[in-house]
């Protein structure tokens, strides 16, 4: 029998093994079509971001302002990377599908994820070199068996056909999460904790980076890593992320 399977061309073997185990939404479970997907009540709970947008903030714009416009919060306060997109607001169906890639041990979410960030991120990718996720701490690669960043940032250079490589950055210097901590707080958490990887510096070089992460919260992590990236000689930092927390905005006086 087992013979007789192994035979199977894989078309068939596939088509047999979606039978027995039908594909299942992302985020309640409930029977779809297709694997990695969600059902068509939660896909219309995602909040995509489209374009126009800031170009360096990612942030959504009420009308088109001409390609790459700045947003008064880029202007007032430019953060170290060039670019910037985000394929989702994070809100509760977004963060279900964050949990679901993060804690739940279902990897095909990264795989709608990252389909979702090579489209918004698709202008940069056009200029991209080289993909780099942000690294996690060894302590919490164990814990959580893998990096989330890591397999997005895989699953974009499938996609993308740019090259990506995990060991470009790496933590300097142990950091507490960021979960709980104001923006001031996360800022100097991860000041100076990234690094670009001695063996890697060619790589970075004159090279146009493209940044990848799940959520960009404060963006406090995005920027040390963008920093490093900068202080290794890259031309470009973009950063591409699946889903932006809009948070209040700044008043500037
Ligand atoms: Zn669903």
């Amino acid at each position: 029998m087992e013979i007789l399977l192994s035979r199977l061309p894989a078309r068939l073997w596939r088509g047999f093994v979606d039978l027995v185990t039908p594909s299942l939404c992302l985020s309640c479970s409930a029977p779809v079509g297709e694997p990695a997907s969600l059902c068509v009540t939660c896909w219309g709970k995602l909040k995509p971001i489209e374009e126009p947008v800031c170009d360096a903030l990612g942030t959504p714009f009420a009308y088109d302002q001409g390609e790459g416009a700045l947003s008064a919060a880029a202007l007032a306060d430019p953060p170290p990377w060039d670019r910037s997109r985000a394929a989702v607001l994070f809100e509760d169906e977004a963060a279900k599908l964050v949990h679901a890639l993060k804690y739940r041990d279902r990897p095909e979410a990264g795989l709608l994820m990252a389909r979702m960030m090579a489209r918004a991120g698709r202008r940069l990718m056009a200029q991209a070199d080289l993909i780099v996720p942000v690294p996690l701490h060894r302590y919490r690669l164990w814990k959580r068996r893998f990096n989330q960043s890591a397999l997005l940032a895989q699953r974009v250079s499938q996609l993308s056909g740019t090259p990506w490589r995990h060991d470009v950055l790496v933590r300097a210097r142990a950091t507490r999460a960021q979960v709980g901590l104001d923006e001031a707080a996360r800022r100097k958490n991860v000041r100076n904790a990234f690094a670009v990887c001695a063996d890697r510096l060619a790589s970075v070089a004159g090279k146009s980076v493209v940044l990848v992460d799940d959520v960009r919260t404060t963006g406090a992590t995005a920027e040390a890593c963008a920093v490093a990236l900068r202080k290794a000689g890259a031309r470009q930092v973009n950063l591409l992320t699946f889903a932006l927390v809009q948070l209040p905005s700044k008043p500037h006086i």
